[in-house]
């Protein structure tokens, strides 16, 4: 089977009637870039950059980042870098920042909640970005963001820092803006943010923790709520539906985009592009080009139609 899949490294990502599909890898770390090219990723969907915390005791500063950022997008060789902002809190402990414990820390001050706190880290990583972005093609998106207002705050920060950049006389680039999907308000709240983005990014692991009122770190709960439900499926389409309305192009990056049975059905329910775990990557080229777009369109109607878990799960099982 390993064999099998080797085939599929130099081939591009696309259905049996040749539809092409973006196939993106989720990395952590500047060593997973270096295994892309093995599996003929399109780019990267998502770069986790909270990584380069874990075993730092204080915050790196704008160099050290710029540095890292420029090494990701040489390694890429002009393929597109998706960063996501550092995404803090609830299960991603970090030993250089000392968070307040709280009650419901998945519900606590998280991800971007907390550097909107602390503005002046954000501007660190952002000002890091933007001069990145002038030798690359970079899109930047932002985690656990629930409605406008955080986009008003985010994009003023981003102003400052380009001023200063100005006002420092060094470089800056073009970035595309876009948000992780991660909440359910952050579904509903679409159209009043979708006229500020270029994009977004399902992330369907935090998605369905928050639709579900299910800790995703709570094994107890994995077989009563698991990573496919109507009700995912049913948030996908809301954020196409109204995606489509502003012509903004949706991705997963979530762990359901890894499941070469549900990969499929996300491409037929419109997904421009999927970000995968890079060791899954040639299973799903594999996976996907076997039908026709039309098949996977009729399984994605086909799937939406389902309203038990079980259900679901036994379909799917069967679409591949
Ligand atoms: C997600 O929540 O689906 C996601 C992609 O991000 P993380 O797993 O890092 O929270
Ligand atoms: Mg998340």
């Amino acid at each position: 089977h390993k064999q099998k899949l080797q085939k599929f490294k130099k081939l591009p990502a696309q259905t049996l009637d040749n539809q092409q599909i973006q196939l993106m890898a989720n990395v952590g770390s500047l060593s997973d870039f270096t295994h892309l090219s093995e599996v003929g990723a399109d780019g990267v969907g998502l770069f986790r950059t909270e990584f380069m915390l874990m075993n730092v005791s204080t915050m790196p500063t704008e160099d050290v980042q710029y540095g890292l950022y420029c090494d990701a997008v040489q390694l890429l060789n002009g393929k597109t870098l998706t960063i996501r902002t550092l995404d803090i809190g609830a299960d991603k402990e970090l030993p250089c920042l000392s968070l307040p414990s709280e009650d419901n820390p998945a519900l606590g001050v998280r991800g971007t909640r907390y550097f909107l706190q602390h503005p002046h880290l954000l501007k660190t990583q952002l000002k890091a970005v933007l001069r990145a972005a002038n030798h690359g093609s970079i899109r930047l998106m932002f985690p656990m963001i629930n409605q406008v207002e955080e986009l008003d705050q985010l994009f003023n920060l981003i102003s400052e820092c380009q001023q200063e950049l100005d006002n420092e006389e060094r470089g800056f680039g073009e970035l595309s803006y876009g948000i992780v999907v991660e909440t359910p308000a952050a579904v509903m709240n679409l159209a009043s943010m979708l006229p500020r983005l270029q994009f977004v990014s399902i992330g369907t692991n935090d998605l369905t923790q928050y639709a579900m009122a299910a800790d995703r770190t709570n094994p107890r709960l994995t077989k009563l709520f698991p990573s496919l439900s109507p009700a995912i499926l049913t948030l996908i389409k809301m954020t196409l539906d109204e995606s489509k309305k502003h012509n903004i192009p949706v991705s997963v990056c979530g762990e359901l985009a890894s499941n070469p049975n549900v990969a499929p059905i996300l491409i037929g329910m419109g997904i421009a592009e999927l970000s995968v775990n890079v060791n899954s990557l040639l299973e799903l080229k594999a996976a996907l080009s076997k039908h026709d777009l039309s098949t996977y369109q009729r399984w994605g109607v086909e799937a939406l139609k389902l309203q038990r878990i079980e259900a679901l799960n036994h379909y799917v099982s069967h679409c591949s």
